[in-house]
């Protein structure tokens, strides 16, 4: 590599403390990256790939983007992973003759991006740390922008799992660890074989990419599109990273953090924190404080069920059809909406917290004149949790502390609009709530009413928030008048009324005079540049002005600059105060969105409880019935830990079977987070987990088919559902042959209902109508259909649940709807009809002979199962034994000779079916 200039080897310097990200090193008005940054710079950027010393015979690739439009470059860059290090001149080139000093002022990276191009206003980045070992793991999730800062850890035979879990369900958008893990998970050290930690050490400035071997396939999707950052291990030391939350948070211990003995959630904590003092070379001091969870500490919804339930994210894709949270989301500004989504992610178990957020929702449901008035004050309240972020990491603008003042200018007349609440949740946020008349004056007195975006376009100082600058500005804004009544002066004096004063950027003021006029010009004027027609000269007198116009626009700058970082300085003081104020207003926008949608769509409060039972009168689905264009039918579901807990829900295809599973598990997380629900009435316990089994689906990316990842599912259902927990399972056991299908799903059904340990309540949507047999066998099962009738041929869907087994799921009809060739329905209806009649005679036989009273309702299934299958197999295949008979019946046997015969029963015996 060449090294030959000064410039080549300053770089090559920062280029060695900064190998895992692309270096944006600034040339004047440009930054510029050299060798292989280029190269992937060029290709990413999709900007032009130059050189530099071609000349020499040893050019050095090089690309580059002007330094006011390069946030989009940027931005372009960590969408795609990779870490970009921001290398600036931190002197002034003119104050030199050496080499300008460059520093890397800031490393943006995927997981600590805060500019406003790469987080949307509604959306949380999370940076992640995972560390550990197999017994225990602890992890961190950071929100850089705004301070938010969580960390767990888990023990037990498998910690991996539940870590991955809560990464998946906070989805960061990188994960630090320390290098040394991946090697020792991936060997199976104490980890169970399918559960490798998907981490691999990698120098590389972009994500590590998957192995290729295919090792670790299956967990490596799973977190797709999220960079992995490996960190040395020696930082990650239990006790520096302890050290430095104490800092952190100026506290002498961890214990009110809930942090004592957490030794792997601190190490993780203190990785997080590490790294975005690293990357943003700033103090950060918006992150004040930690929260320690635990699995338990909320409704557990794993990402089979968020996106089954399509809590966040439409299956038909994020920008087609709507999720949960588009329908009920109402909030006003981007921080709420942030909260509502953790919210409706992480459902509280706490009977208290719910009932005082349903408590509050009320009171602002039934008062639309409070509910209006708050969202109207809301809506000129800005992103005060990020603005505030900004302000500690040395990145708001002038624009930014004027917002604060306008939405610091709402906060007095929202306490006015809470005052008297009888909601103690109102109450307490009213408390929150501060006014800080200091901020407010501080700012009003120092930033203009208009002030520019960014501190470097000047203007962002009030006039008369400072003498000297209020004089210094004088002086430059009379630079005008003061040309003017100079040019007329100079032009009296010489006599030359074509004289004029001009500017340029090389010689700054100089006086012109034409060729012809030259002669003329008083004795002390200095001659500057001659052109093809005009002289140029300076004056004693310009000389000193120009000194002191350029001298007071440069000590403008410099003062403003100075005056602002003061000002912010003041004003990030008040950080606690304002981050208070800010998570006050934020759910408070969640409570008034809650109650807006509650009104909107008609939703109820529902009654918690400390039982088991889940009753829900005239339930809806939101989703569905905002969605669909025919009205929404209601449906009411019971179900209890004794009687009800196994509800097999049979009915025709397209009847409704999933949307009645997935609306009751929606209604509990609805009612979890502290919302209103789509029902006419709704009793409800708290639970722990909502499980789901929904539909099928192939994981080809993870390398499992349908079948294996419906068994994986179905096998964590079993391993872990608890009688507190809701399991939702829609058509298990389809993706295999139909007997093993129906064999796993009967044994499935069984064991939720069985089991001393896992019986949970469970709703089993089924087209095996078999199944309908457990209702009958076992006490806590009940059957349930979706009722759907004919006319004129034509199947009804009535969208109904009631008690009962359907007899039909009508399958041949909705294939009809879906557009199969008219021949092939034909076909279907006639094999169906074949299958049918052969059935029912089974069925006839059977029943006739059986004692069917006492018969143990299982083996009366198996028996029927087998001998449906032997029917099947005969109404499908005996048209060809036909033809083997009537070949037997009209072969000669009399003249066949023995070697032919024996050759014959061969033939026969081949083509049995
Ligand atoms: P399959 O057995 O084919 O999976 P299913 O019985 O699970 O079908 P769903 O997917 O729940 O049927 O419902 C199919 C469609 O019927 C829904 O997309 C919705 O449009 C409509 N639907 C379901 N339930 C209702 C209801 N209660 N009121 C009105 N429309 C409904």
């Amino acid at each position: 590599m060449s090294s030959s200039t000064p410039m080549l080897r300053q770089y090559h310097e920062l280029k060695q403390q900064h190998p895992g990200a692309l270096l944006f090193f600034r040339l004047g008005d440009f930054y510029e990256l050299f060798f292989d940054d280029a190269v992937t710079g060029a290709r990413e950027m999709e900007i032009t790939l130059t050189a530099r010393h071609k000349e020499r015979g040893d050019p050095i690739p090089m690309c580059g983007v002007p330094h006011h439009a390069a946030s989009t470059y940027i931005a372009r860059l960590v969408r795609k992973g990779y870490r970009v290090a921001i290398c600036e001149q931190t002197e002034d080139a003119s104050q030199t003759k050496k080499l300008v000093r460059r520093e890397v002022v800031r490393i943006i990276t995927p997981g600590t991006a805060v500019d406003p191009q790469l987080v949307e206003a509604r959306e949380t980045v999370y940076l992640a740390a995972v560390c550990g070992s197999g017994e225990r793991m602890g992890a961190a999730f950071l929100d850089l922008s705004t301070g938010s800062f969580h960390a767990t850890e888990a023990s037990g035979p498998d910690p991996w799992t539940r870590i991955r879990s809560d990464i998946e369900s906070y989805a960061p958008r990188e994960i630090l660890f320390p290098a040394s893990l991946a090697p020792l998970l991936q060997s199976g050290h104490n980890i169970p074989r399918t559960s490798p930690l998907p981490l691999r050490q990698n120098e590389d400035a972009r994500s590590t990419e998957p192995p290729s071997d295919g090792s670790a396939r299956s967990e490596w999707a799973t977190f797709e599109g999220t960079t992995l950052t490996p960190i040395d291990d020696w930082l990650w030391k239990e006790e520096d990273c302890a050290e430095r939350l104490r800092e952190q948070f100026g506290v002498l211990t961890l214990e009110g953090y809930g942090l004592n003995g957490k030794t792997e959630a601190v190490r993780a904590a203190g990785a997080c924190l590490r790294y975005a003092h690293e990357t943003q070379r700033a103090a950060a001091a918006h992150i004040s404080d930690i929260t320690y969870f635990e699995a338990q500490d909320h409704l557990i919804l794993d990402q089979v069920t968020v996106r089954n339930l399509e809590l966040v994210e439409s299956q038909a894709g994020a920008n087609r059809g709507s999720s949960l949270l588009s329908v009920i989301d109402q909030t006003v500004t981007g921080m709420a909406a942030r909260l509502l989504r953790s919210w409706l992610l992480r459902p509280s178990v706490r009977r208290g917290e719910i009932e005082a957020r349903l408590v509050a929702v009320g009171e602002l449901h039934s008062s639309q004149i409070k509910r209006d008035r708050v969202r109207t004050l809301l809506k000129d309240v800005a992103d005060l949790d990020r603005l505030i972020g900004r302000l500690n990491m040395n990145s708001a603008g002038p624009r930014d502390l004027n917002s604060l003042m306008k939405s610091l200018d709402q906060v007095p007349k929202v306490r006015e609009t809470l005052s008297g609440s009888q909601s103690s949740l109102l109450q307490i946020l009213d408390e929150n709530l501060n006014e800080l008349p200091d901020v407010r004056s501080l700012i009003a007195k120092g930033i203009a009413d208009d002030p520019p975006m960014k501190m470097g376009d000047g203007g962002a100082i009030r006039d008369g928030h400072s003498a000297e600058l209020d004089e210094l500005r004088g002086i430059s804004r009379n630079a005008k008048q003061t040309i003017a009544s100079l040019e007329a002066s100079e032009r009296t004096r010489s006599g030359i009324g074509s004289l004029r004063i001009r500017y340029n950027n090389v010689f700054g003021y100089f006086i012109e005079v034409s060729k012809a006029n030259a002669a003329r010009v008083p004795d002390n004027y200095e001659r500057r540049q001659t052109l093809a027609n005009a002289e140029r000269y300076s004056t004693p007198e310009l000389k000193e002005w120009e000194t002191k116009v350029r001298g007071a626009e440069d000590r403008i700058s410099a003062l403003e600059a100075e005056l602002f970082s003061e000002l912010c300085s003041k004003i990030s003081a008040e950080t606690r105060a304002i981050q208070a104020t800010a998570r006050a207003l934020s759910s408070l926008d969640v409570l008034a969105s809650l109650a807006e949608t509650a009104s909107r769509r008609n939703y109820v409060r529902p009654a918690m409880h400390d039982g088991d039972e889940i009753e829900i009168v005239d339930g809806r689905h939101p989703v569905i019935e905002q969605t669909a264009g025919e009205p929404f039918i209601p449906n009411d579901i019971y179900l209890n830990n004794s009687t009800d807990r196994l509800l097999i829900i049979t009915g025709p295809n397209m009847g409704g079977k999933s949307t009645a599973l997935r609306q009751t598990a929606i209604i509990s997380i609805l009612a979890q987070m502290g919302s209103f629900v789509p029902a006419a009435r709704a009793r409800l316990p708290i639970l722990d987990r909502i499980w789901t089994r929904v539909g099928a689906s192939d994981d080809l990316a993870r390398g499992r088919s349908t079948f294996m990842v419906e068994m994986t599912e179905t096998a964590a259902i079993l391993h872990n559902a608890t009688a507190r927990s809701l399991v939702l399972l829609d058509e298990i056991g389809r993706g295999t042959a139909t007997f093993d299908g129906l064999s796993i799903a009967w044994a499935v059904a069984e064991f939720l209902h069985d089991s001393a340990e896992h019986a949970a309540k469970t709703l089993f949507a089924t087209h095996y109508h078999e199944l309908t047999e457990l209702a009958e066998r076992l006490p806590g099962a009940q059957n349930y259909q979706i009722t759907a009738t004919e006319r004129d041929g034509e199947v009804v869907f009535l969208h109904r649940l009631e008690r009962g087994r359907a007899s039909k799921s009508y399958g041949i009809e909705v294939a009809r709807l879906a557009g199969l060739p008219p021949s092939a329905i034909a076909r279907a209806r006639d094999v169906l009809a074949r299958l049918e009649r052969y059935e029912l005679d089974v069925f006839a036989d059977e029943e006739a002979k059986a004692p069917a009273v006492d018969e143990d309702g299982l083996k009366n299934a198996a028996r029927r199962v087998r001998q449906k299958r032997i029917a099947m197999q005969a109404t499908l295949f005996d048209s060809v034994n036909q033809n083997l008979l009537d070949e037997l019946l009209t072969v000669d046997v009399e003249s066949l000779k023995p070697e032919q015969a024996l050759e014959f029963l061969h033939d026969i015996r081949k083509r049995i079916v």
